[in-house]
Protein backbone atom coordinates (compact mmCIF):
# COMPACT_ATOMS: atom_id res chain seq x y z
CA UNK A 1 0.00 0.00 0.00
CA UNK A 2 1.32 3.18 -0.85
CA UNK A 3 0.65 6.59 1.37
CA UNK A 4 1.45 10.41 0.89
CA UNK A 5 1.61 10.00 4.53
CA UNK A 6 2.02 7.80 7.52
CA UNK A 7 1.39 8.47 10.95
CA UNK A 8 2.93 5.88 13.45
CA UNK A 9 0.98 6.15 16.87
CA UNK A 10 -2.28 7.56 17.27
CA UNK A 11 -2.22 9.37 20.18
CA UNK A 12 -2.99 13.41 20.78
CA UNK A 13 0.13 13.59 18.82
CA UNK A 14 -0.61 10.85 16.35
CA UNK A 15 -4.52 11.16 15.33
CA UNK A 16 -4.51 14.94 14.84
CA UNK A 17 -1.80 14.68 12.37
CA UNK A 18 -3.24 12.52 10.21
CA UNK A 19 -6.30 14.39 10.54
CA UNK A 20 -4.71 17.47 9.37
CA UNK A 21 -2.60 15.65 6.72
CA UNK A 22 -6.30 14.27 5.21
CA UNK A 23 -7.64 17.65 5.55
CA UNK A 24 -4.70 19.11 3.37
CA UNK A 25 -5.47 16.59 0.70
CA UNK A 26 -2.97 13.92 1.43
CA UNK A 27 -3.70 9.85 1.28
CA UNK A 28 -2.75 9.31 5.11
CA UNK A 29 -2.34 5.68 7.35
CA UNK A 30 -2.10 5.68 10.52
CA UNK A 31 -0.74 2.14 12.48
CA UNK A 32 -1.49 1.68 16.43
CA UNK A 33 -0.25 -1.39 18.45
CA UNK A 34 -2.88 -0.49 20.96
CA UNK A 35 -5.84 1.54 21.38
CA UNK A 36 -6.68 4.19 19.06
CA UNK A 37 -6.09 7.37 21.32
CA UNK A 38 -2.67 6.79 22.56
CA UNK A 39 -1.93 7.11 26.45
CA UNK A 40 -3.75 10.55 26.99
CA UNK A 41 -7.54 8.72 25.86
CA UNK A 42 -6.76 5.40 27.41
CA UNK A 43 -3.80 6.16 29.86
CA UNK A 44 -3.42 9.43 31.23
CA UNK A 45 -5.38 12.74 30.58
CA UNK A 46 -8.82 11.48 30.01
CA UNK A 47 -9.36 8.48 33.10
CA UNK A 48 -7.64 10.44 35.50
CA UNK A 49 -9.93 13.04 34.98
CA UNK A 50 -12.90 10.59 35.05
CA UNK A 51 -11.67 9.20 38.45
CA UNK A 52 -10.52 12.95 40.19
CA UNK A 53 -14.48 13.98 38.90
CA UNK A 54 -15.49 10.90 41.29
CA UNK A 55 -13.68 12.12 43.95
CA UNK A 56 -14.89 15.60 43.65
CA UNK A 57 -18.36 14.06 43.87
CA UNK A 58 -17.56 12.01 46.46
CA UNK A 59 -16.56 15.00 48.46
CA UNK A 60 -19.49 16.71 47.74
CA UNK A 61 -21.70 13.88 48.95
CA UNK A 62 -19.45 14.23 52.24
CA UNK A 63 -20.00 17.41 52.98
CA UNK A 64 -23.16 17.78 51.65
CA UNK A 65 -24.81 19.98 55.20
CA UNK A 66 -21.97 22.58 54.49
CA UNK A 67 -24.24 23.42 51.52
CA UNK A 68 -27.47 22.83 53.33
CA UNK A 69 -28.05 19.59 51.70
CA UNK A 70 -27.68 16.42 54.20
CA UNK A 71 -26.59 13.48 52.29
CA UNK A 72 -26.21 10.70 54.82
CA UNK A 73 -24.11 8.01 54.42
CA UNK A 74 -22.38 8.84 51.42
CA UNK A 75 -20.39 6.08 49.97
CA UNK A 76 -17.56 5.60 47.51
CA UNK A 77 -17.78 2.27 45.36
CA UNK A 78 -13.90 1.86 44.18
CA UNK A 79 -14.93 -0.62 41.59
CA UNK A 80 -17.64 1.53 40.15
CA UNK A 81 -14.98 4.68 40.14
CA UNK A 82 -12.77 2.76 38.25
CA UNK A 83 -15.28 1.18 35.74
CA UNK A 84 -16.82 4.79 34.99
CA UNK A 85 -13.34 5.65 34.36
CA UNK A 86 -12.23 2.92 31.98
CA UNK A 87 -15.28 3.54 30.31
CA UNK A 88 -14.87 7.14 29.46
CA UNK A 89 -11.35 6.12 28.15
CA UNK A 90 -13.18 3.30 25.88
CA UNK A 91 -15.50 5.92 24.46
CA UNK A 92 -13.08 8.67 23.72
CA UNK A 93 -10.96 5.91 22.18
CA UNK A 94 -14.31 5.17 20.25
CA UNK A 95 -14.55 8.48 19.31
CA UNK A 96 -11.18 8.48 17.36
CA UNK A 97 -11.73 5.37 15.29
CA UNK A 98 -15.15 7.39 14.21
CA UNK A 99 -13.12 10.30 13.34
CA UNK A 100 -10.50 8.36 11.49
CA UNK A 101 -13.10 6.68 9.54
CA UNK A 102 -14.49 10.85 8.80
CA UNK A 103 -11.39 11.77 7.40
CA UNK A 104 -10.97 8.72 5.14
CA UNK A 105 -7.72 7.70 7.27
CA UNK A 106 -7.06 3.76 7.25
CA UNK A 107 -5.82 2.61 10.62
CA UNK A 108 -3.89 -0.31 10.37
CA UNK A 109 -3.65 -1.72 13.93
CA UNK A 110 -0.68 -3.74 14.63
CA UNK A 111 3.55 -2.59 15.75
CA UNK A 112 5.72 -0.47 13.28
CA UNK A 113 8.93 -0.26 12.90
CA UNK A 114 10.43 2.30 10.26
CA UNK A 115 12.48 -0.32 7.53
CA UNK A 116 13.71 2.02 4.56
CA UNK A 117 13.34 5.02 3.58
CA UNK A 118 8.98 5.92 3.42
CA UNK A 119 8.46 1.98 4.61
CA UNK A 120 6.87 0.41 7.68
CA UNK A 121 7.00 -2.84 8.04
CA UNK A 122 3.48 -3.43 10.07
CA UNK A 123 3.32 -7.15 12.30
CA UNK A 124 -0.04 -7.46 13.66
CA UNK A 125 -1.22 -9.15 16.89
CA UNK A 126 -1.46 -12.89 14.89
CA UNK A 127 2.40 -12.20 13.86
CA UNK A 128 1.30 -11.37 9.73
CA UNK A 129 3.65 -8.53 8.61
CA UNK A 130 2.79 -6.18 6.00
CA UNK A 131 4.94 -3.56 4.34
CA UNK A 132 3.60 0.08 3.69
CA UNK A 133 4.76 2.79 2.13
CA UNK A 134 4.99 6.85 2.19
CA UNK A 135 6.57 9.63 1.41
CA UNK A 136 6.45 11.37 5.19
CA UNK A 137 6.65 9.16 7.91
CA UNK A 138 5.55 10.83 11.15
CA UNK A 139 6.75 9.10 14.39
CA UNK A 140 4.16 9.52 17.04
CA UNK A 141 5.46 6.83 19.30
CA UNK A 142 5.01 8.54 22.49
CA UNK A 143 5.66 7.51 26.27
CA UNK A 144 5.92 4.97 28.92
CA UNK A 145 6.47 5.80 32.86
CA UNK A 146 9.83 5.88 33.70
CA UNK A 147 11.48 3.23 35.37
CA UNK A 148 13.84 3.71 38.65
CA UNK A 149 16.39 0.89 39.43
CA UNK A 150 15.66 0.86 42.98
CA UNK A 151 11.75 0.42 42.22
CA UNK A 152 11.65 -2.14 40.01
CA UNK A 153 7.58 -2.07 38.38
CA UNK A 154 6.29 -5.55 39.38
CA UNK A 155 2.63 -4.54 39.09
CA UNK A 156 1.87 -5.51 42.29
CA UNK A 157 3.38 -4.18 44.93
CA UNK A 158 5.00 -1.60 43.28
CA UNK A 159 2.90 -0.01 39.98
CA UNK A 160 2.98 2.70 37.69
CA UNK A 161 0.29 4.66 36.17
CA UNK A 162 -1.99 2.24 34.44
CA UNK A 163 -1.97 0.09 37.13
CA UNK A 164 -3.05 2.60 39.51
CA UNK A 165 -5.96 3.73 37.25
CA UNK A 166 -6.99 0.45 36.97
CA UNK A 167 -6.94 -1.75 40.38
CA UNK A 168 -9.07 -4.34 41.46
CA UNK A 169 -9.11 -3.12 44.97
CA UNK A 170 -8.50 -0.08 46.79
CA UNK A 171 -4.90 -0.51 49.24
CA UNK A 172 -5.65 0.72 52.46
CA UNK A 173 -1.99 2.59 52.05
CA UNK A 174 0.03 4.09 49.17
CA UNK A 175 3.70 5.22 49.15
CA UNK A 176 3.03 8.04 45.76
CA UNK A 177 6.88 8.14 44.72
CA UNK A 178 7.13 11.47 42.04
CA UNK A 179 4.98 14.32 43.13
CA UNK A 180 4.89 15.89 39.41
CA UNK A 181 1.95 16.57 38.02
CA UNK A 182 1.19 12.68 37.85
CA UNK A 183 1.83 11.88 41.23
CA UNK A 184 -0.08 14.71 43.28
CA UNK A 185 -3.23 13.79 41.30
CA UNK A 186 -2.89 10.06 42.29
CA UNK A 187 -1.83 10.96 45.71
CA UNK A 188 -5.17 13.26 45.95
CA UNK A 189 -7.86 10.52 44.24
CA UNK A 190 -6.52 7.84 46.87
CA UNK A 191 -6.39 10.18 49.37
CA UNK A 192 -10.23 11.31 48.58
CA UNK A 193 -10.95 7.81 48.65
CA UNK A 194 -9.65 6.70 51.95
CA UNK A 195 -6.53 5.39 51.27
CA UNK A 196 -3.42 6.78 53.79
CA UNK A 197 -0.62 8.16 51.36
CA UNK A 198 2.09 9.46 51.43
CA UNK A 199 4.43 11.14 49.16
CA UNK A 200 8.08 10.77 49.15
CA UNK A 201 9.68 13.95 46.74
CA UNK A 202 13.39 13.38 46.09
CA UNK A 203 13.40 17.79 45.53
CA UNK A 204 13.13 20.25 48.29
CA UNK A 205 9.11 20.85 47.33
CA UNK A 206 6.26 18.97 45.78
CA UNK A 207 5.44 20.24 42.23
CA UNK A 208 8.74 21.12 41.76
CA UNK A 209 8.50 22.27 38.25
CA UNK A 210 5.52 25.05 39.99
CA UNK A 211 6.06 28.64 41.07
CA UNK A 212 7.49 27.96 44.65
CA UNK A 213 3.89 29.68 46.15
CA UNK A 214 1.96 27.05 44.76
CA UNK A 215 3.97 24.04 45.96
CA UNK A 216 3.75 25.93 49.37
CA UNK A 217 -0.15 26.25 48.87
CA UNK A 218 -0.57 22.87 47.46
CA UNK A 219 1.83 21.01 50.59
CA UNK A 220 -0.67 22.99 53.01
CA UNK A 221 -3.80 21.80 51.49
CA UNK A 222 -2.11 18.10 51.18
CA UNK A 223 -1.26 18.23 54.79
CA UNK A 224 -5.15 19.68 55.82
CA UNK A 225 -6.49 16.90 53.70
CA UNK A 226 -4.45 14.50 55.54
CA UNK A 227 -1.53 13.10 53.09
CA UNK A 228 1.69 12.85 54.35
CA UNK A 229 4.72 14.71 52.50
CA UNK A 230 7.83 14.02 52.39
CA UNK A 231 10.56 16.22 50.53
CA UNK A 232 14.39 15.94 50.07
CA UNK A 233 14.13 12.18 50.29
CA UNK A 234 14.83 8.95 47.80
CA UNK A 235 13.40 5.46 48.32
CA UNK A 236 16.61 3.77 48.10
CA UNK A 237 15.10 0.31 48.07
CA UNK A 238 11.66 -1.57 48.32
CA UNK A 239 11.12 -4.89 50.11
CA UNK A 240 7.94 -7.16 49.89
CA UNK A 241 6.70 -7.79 53.19
CA UNK A 242 3.41 -9.90 54.53
CA UNK A 243 0.79 -7.05 53.66
CA UNK A 244 2.35 -5.20 51.06
CA UNK A 245 6.49 -3.23 50.83
CA UNK A 246 8.68 -1.63 53.17
CA UNK A 247 10.09 1.16 51.30
CA UNK A 248 13.64 1.90 52.59
CA UNK A 249 13.43 6.07 52.25
CA UNK A 250 17.10 8.31 53.06
CA UNK A 251 16.32 12.05 54.22
CA UNK A 252 18.36 14.83 55.32
CA UNK A 253 18.30 13.46 58.76
CA UNK A 254 18.84 9.96 57.91
CA UNK A 255 17.34 6.87 57.00
CA UNK A 256 13.59 5.65 57.91
CA UNK A 257 11.47 2.68 56.74
CA UNK A 258 7.90 3.27 55.32
CA UNK A 259 4.80 0.17 54.99
CA UNK A 260 2.40 0.47 52.71
CA UNK A 261 0.40 -1.79 50.60
CA UNK A 262 1.34 -0.26 47.54
CA UNK A 263 4.48 2.10 46.24
CA UNK A 264 3.35 3.87 42.80
CA UNK A 265 6.23 4.73 40.90
CA UNK A 266 5.41 8.56 39.45
CA UNK A 267 8.77 9.43 38.03
CA UNK A 268 8.60 10.80 34.62
CA UNK A 269 8.42 9.36 31.78
CA UNK A 270 10.76 7.34 28.67
CA UNK A 271 10.03 7.74 25.13
CA UNK A 272 9.51 5.04 22.77
CA UNK A 273 11.95 5.30 20.89
CA UNK A 274 13.32 1.95 21.14
CA UNK A 275 12.94 -0.69 18.08
CA UNK A 276 11.08 1.41 16.08
CA UNK A 277 14.10 1.49 13.30
CA UNK A 278 16.00 4.87 14.17
CA UNK A 279 19.24 3.68 14.83
CA UNK A 280 18.95 1.70 11.01
CA UNK A 281 17.77 4.97 9.19
CA UNK A 282 20.17 7.31 11.13
CA UNK A 283 17.45 9.16 12.82
CA UNK A 284 19.17 11.17 15.72
CA UNK A 285 18.50 10.91 19.42
CA UNK A 286 19.58 12.56 22.21
CA UNK A 287 19.49 11.72 25.87
CA UNK A 288 16.50 9.56 24.95
CA UNK A 289 14.51 11.74 22.79
CA UNK A 290 14.29 12.33 19.07
CA UNK A 291 16.13 15.25 17.73
CA UNK A 292 13.57 17.80 15.39
CA UNK A 293 13.82 21.24 13.64
CA UNK A 294 10.97 23.57 14.58
CA UNK A 295 8.87 21.63 12.00
CA UNK A 296 9.28 18.19 13.76
CA UNK A 297 11.75 16.89 10.93
CA UNK A 298 14.11 14.73 11.88
CA UNK A 299 17.69 14.80 10.40
CA UNK A 300 16.83 12.39 7.97
CA UNK A 301 14.67 13.87 5.03
CA UNK A 302 10.76 12.56 4.96
CA UNK A 303 10.88 11.75 8.70
CA UNK A 304 9.33 14.14 11.02
CA UNK A 305 8.54 13.17 14.47
CA UNK A 306 6.30 14.55 17.06
CA UNK A 307 5.01 14.64 21.01
CA UNK A 308 6.04 12.84 24.37
CA UNK A 309 8.93 11.30 21.71
CA UNK A 310 10.52 14.74 21.10
CA UNK A 311 11.93 17.34 23.50
CA UNK A 312 9.43 20.08 24.95
CA UNK A 313 7.08 19.41 27.31
CA UNK A 314 5.37 15.97 27.69
CA UNK A 315 1.88 17.23 27.46
CA UNK A 316 -1.29 16.70 24.91
CA UNK A 317 -1.83 19.89 23.99
CA UNK A 318 1.67 20.48 23.18
CA UNK A 319 1.83 16.90 21.20
CA UNK A 320 -1.47 17.72 19.32
CA UNK A 321 -0.31 21.22 17.79
CA UNK A 322 3.62 19.41 16.90
CA UNK A 323 1.58 17.06 14.93
CA UNK A 324 -0.80 19.77 13.05
CA UNK A 325 2.63 21.86 12.66
CA UNK A 326 4.52 18.48 11.37
CA UNK A 327 1.64 17.68 8.77
CA UNK A 328 0.88 21.87 7.72
CA UNK A 329 5.04 21.66 7.31
CA UNK A 330 4.45 18.57 4.64
CA UNK A 331 1.98 20.40 3.02
CA UNK A 332 4.24 23.42 2.47
CA UNK A 333 6.66 21.40 1.00
CA UNK A 334 4.55 20.32 -1.30
CA UNK A 335 3.29 23.11 -2.43
CA UNK A 336 -0.54 22.16 -0.78
CA UNK A 337 0.25 25.23 1.77
CA UNK A 338 1.84 28.78 0.33
CA UNK A 339 3.37 29.04 4.00
CA UNK A 340 5.55 27.46 6.48
CA UNK A 341 3.58 26.84 10.15
CA UNK A 342 4.58 29.12 12.78
CA UNK A 343 6.39 26.63 14.98
CA UNK A 344 5.61 26.37 18.54
CA UNK A 345 6.41 29.01 21.61
CA UNK A 346 7.54 26.50 23.95
CA UNK A 347 7.78 29.36 26.71
CA UNK A 348 3.85 29.64 26.25
CA UNK A 349 2.81 26.63 27.27
CA UNK A 350 -0.15 26.16 29.94
CA UNK A 351 0.57 23.29 32.41
CA UNK A 352 -2.57 21.95 34.64
CA UNK A 353 -2.29 19.62 37.25
CA UNK A 354 -6.26 18.23 38.03
CA UNK A 355 -5.95 17.57 42.19
CA UNK A 356 -7.89 19.72 44.34
CA UNK A 357 -6.68 22.49 44.31
CA UNK A 358 -6.15 22.53 40.46
CA UNK A 359 -3.10 23.94 39.72
CA UNK A 360 -2.88 26.10 36.28
CA UNK A 361 0.36 27.85 34.96
CA UNK A 362 2.08 29.41 32.33
CA UNK A 363 5.54 31.26 31.30
CA UNK A 364 8.14 32.71 33.61
CA UNK A 365 7.89 31.56 37.76
CA UNK A 366 8.91 34.88 40.09
CA UNK A 367 12.30 33.43 40.62
CA UNK A 368 12.65 32.00 37.06
CA UNK A 369 11.69 36.02 35.99
CA UNK A 370 14.37 37.38 38.55
CA UNK A 371 17.07 35.08 36.83
CA UNK A 372 16.04 35.89 33.53
CA UNK A 373 16.97 39.70 34.84
CA UNK A 374 13.11 41.25 34.70
CA UNK A 375 12.88 43.44 36.82
CA UNK A 376 8.94 42.70 37.63
CA UNK A 377 5.29 43.54 39.11
CA UNK A 378 4.12 40.74 40.66
CA UNK A 379 0.32 40.83 42.12
CA UNK A 380 -1.54 37.59 43.82
CA UNK A 381 -5.24 37.89 44.44
CA UNK A 382 -6.26 35.07 46.95
CA UNK A 383 -9.49 33.34 46.51
CA UNK A 384 -10.84 34.60 49.85
CA UNK A 385 -11.47 37.06 48.63
CA UNK A 386 -13.63 36.40 45.54
CA UNK A 387 -17.87 35.92 45.73
CA UNK A 388 -17.58 32.97 43.55
CA UNK A 389 -14.99 31.21 45.03
CA UNK A 390 -16.96 31.69 48.76
CA UNK A 391 -20.18 31.13 46.59
CA UNK A 392 -18.98 27.40 45.70
CA UNK A 393 -17.10 27.06 49.04
CA UNK A 394 -13.63 26.76 47.64
CA UNK A 395 -11.86 29.82 48.83
CA UNK A 396 -8.55 27.97 49.17
CA UNK A 397 -6.11 29.11 46.54
CA UNK A 398 -4.97 32.15 44.53
CA UNK A 399 -4.18 33.93 41.46
CA UNK A 400 -0.43 35.14 40.60
CA UNK A 401 0.30 37.31 37.73
CA UNK A 402 4.21 38.54 36.67
CA UNK A 403 4.47 41.61 34.70
CA UNK A 404 7.54 43.48 33.32
CA UNK A 405 7.74 46.44 35.34
CA UNK A 406 9.25 48.04 32.32
CA UNK A 407 6.94 47.86 29.72
CA UNK A 408 3.89 45.50 31.34
CA UNK A 409 4.70 42.55 29.51
CA UNK A 410 2.47 39.42 30.73
CA UNK A 411 5.50 37.17 31.84
CA UNK A 412 3.41 34.37 33.89
CA UNK A 413 0.56 33.31 35.35
CA UNK A 414 0.54 30.60 38.43
CA UNK A 415 -2.90 29.93 40.00
CA UNK A 416 -4.10 27.72 42.31
CA UNK A 417 -7.40 26.74 43.67
CA UNK A 418 -11.58 25.73 42.14
CA UNK A 419 -11.56 25.24 38.45
CA UNK A 420 -7.90 27.54 37.91
CA UNK A 421 -7.31 24.91 34.64
CA UNK A 422 -10.12 26.77 32.84
CA UNK A 423 -8.64 30.02 33.60
CA UNK A 424 -4.95 29.79 32.46
CA UNK A 425 -6.50 30.11 28.99
CA UNK A 426 -6.99 33.58 29.14
CA UNK A 427 -3.31 34.43 29.98
CA UNK A 428 -2.72 31.90 27.39
CA UNK A 429 -4.46 34.00 24.95
CA UNK A 430 -3.22 37.28 26.63
CA UNK A 431 0.87 36.04 26.19
CA UNK A 432 0.19 35.08 22.39
CA UNK A 433 -1.26 38.66 21.75
CA UNK A 434 1.33 40.31 23.80
CA UNK A 435 -1.24 41.80 26.15
CA UNK A 436 0.26 44.08 28.58
CA UNK A 437 -1.31 44.53 32.25
CA UNK A 438 -3.30 47.25 30.69
CA UNK A 439 -5.38 45.55 28.62
CA UNK A 440 -6.00 42.79 31.04
CA UNK A 441 -7.05 45.64 33.47
CA UNK A 442 -9.74 46.93 30.73
CA UNK A 443 -10.84 43.69 29.20
CA UNK A 444 -13.98 43.41 31.13
CA UNK A 445 -14.58 40.29 33.05
CA UNK A 446 -17.89 38.73 33.91
CA UNK A 447 -18.83 38.41 37.98
CA UNK A 448 -18.65 37.05 39.75
CA UNK A 449 -16.58 34.63 38.34
CA UNK A 450 -13.16 33.31 39.16
CA UNK A 451 -11.75 34.29 35.75
CA UNK A 452 -11.87 37.83 38.23
CA UNK A 453 -8.99 36.69 39.62
CA UNK A 454 -6.61 37.45 36.74
CA UNK A 455 -7.76 40.44 36.38
CA UNK A 456 -7.84 41.28 40.32
CA UNK A 457 -4.02 39.61 40.79
CA UNK A 458 -3.30 42.19 37.77
CA UNK A 459 -5.00 45.45 39.77
CA UNK A 460 -2.98 43.91 43.05
CA UNK A 461 0.43 43.74 40.76
CA UNK A 462 -0.70 47.77 40.05
CA UNK A 463 -1.64 49.18 42.81
CA UNK A 464 -5.17 49.58 41.84
CA UNK A 465 -7.27 46.39 43.76
CA UNK A 466 -10.82 47.71 44.61
CA UNK A 467 -11.55 43.85 46.16
CA UNK A 468 -9.03 43.27 48.29
C1 LIG B 1 -1.46 9.40 34.18
C2 LIG B 1 -1.23 10.48 33.15
C3 LIG B 1 -1.99 11.63 33.16
C4 LIG B 1 -1.79 12.62 32.21
N1 LIG B 1 -2.56 13.73 32.24
C5 LIG B 1 -2.36 14.70 31.33
C6 LIG B 1 -3.18 15.85 31.31
O1 LIG B 1 -4.10 15.99 32.12
N2 LIG B 1 -2.96 16.79 30.37
C7 LIG B 1 -1.95 16.66 29.45
O2 LIG B 1 -1.77 17.55 28.61
N3 LIG B 1 -1.16 15.56 29.44
C8 LIG B 1 -1.34 14.59 30.35
N4 LIG B 1 -0.57 13.47 30.31
C9 LIG B 1 0.48 13.38 29.28
C10 LIG B 1 -0.12 12.96 27.94
O3 LIG B 1 -0.84 11.76 28.11
C11 LIG B 1 0.99 12.79 26.91
O4 LIG B 1 1.75 13.97 26.84
C12 LIG B 1 0.41 12.49 25.54
O5 LIG B 1 -0.36 11.30 25.56
C13 LIG B 1 1.52 12.36 24.51
O6 LIG B 1 0.95 12.12 23.27
P1 LIG B 1 1.73 11.36 22.10
O7 LIG B 1 0.80 11.34 20.94
O8 LIG B 1 3.06 11.95 21.93
O9 LIG B 1 1.97 9.89 22.63
P2 LIG B 1 1.08 8.77 23.31
O10 LIG B 1 -0.17 9.31 23.86
O11 LIG B 1 2.02 8.05 24.22
O12 LIG B 1 0.68 7.83 22.10
C14 LIG B 1 1.62 7.10 21.40
C15 LIG B 1 0.89 5.96 20.70
O13 LIG B 1 1.81 5.30 19.85
C16 LIG B 1 1.60 3.90 19.94
N5 LIG B 1 2.86 3.26 19.54
C17 LIG B 1 4.08 3.38 20.12
N6 LIG B 1 5.00 2.67 19.45
C18 LIG B 1 4.36 2.09 18.41
C19 LIG B 1 4.77 1.24 17.35
N7 LIG B 1 6.04 0.88 17.21
N8 LIG B 1 3.83 0.82 16.48
C20 LIG B 1 2.53 1.21 16.59
N9 LIG B 1 2.09 2.01 17.57
C21 LIG B 1 2.99 2.46 18.46
C22 LIG B 1 1.26 3.68 21.40
O14 LIG B 1 0.57 2.46 21.57
C23 LIG B 1 0.38 4.90 21.68
O15 LIG B 1 -0.97 4.62 21.41
C24 LIG B 1 -0.78 12.46 31.23
C25 LIG B 1 0.00 11.29 31.21
C26 LIG B 1 -0.24 10.32 32.15
C27 LIG B 1 0.60 9.07 32.10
Amino acid sequence: MAYDVIVLGSGPGGYPAAIRASQLGFKVAIIEKESLGGVCLNWGCIPTKALLKSSQVYEYAKHGAAYGINISGAQQDFGGVIKRSRGVADKMSRGVQFLMKKNKIDVIMGYGKLKAKGQIEVTAQDNSKQTIEAKYIIIATGSRGRQLPNLPIDGKSVIGYREAMSLPTQPKSMIVVGSGAIGVEFAYFYNSMGTKVTVVEFMPRIVPVEDEDISKELERQYKKQGIDIMTNATVEAVEPTANGVKARVKTQTGEVSLEAEIVLSAVGISANIENIGLEELGIKTEKGKIVVDKYGQTNVPGFYAIGDCTPGQALAHVASKEGINASEHIAYVEKKNNHAPEGIDYNNIPGCTYCTPEIASIGFTEKAARDAGYEIKVGKFPFTASGKASAAGATEGFVKVIFDAKYGEFLGAHMIGHSVTELIAEVSVARRLETTAHEILNAIHPHPTMSEGVKEATAVAYGEATDI
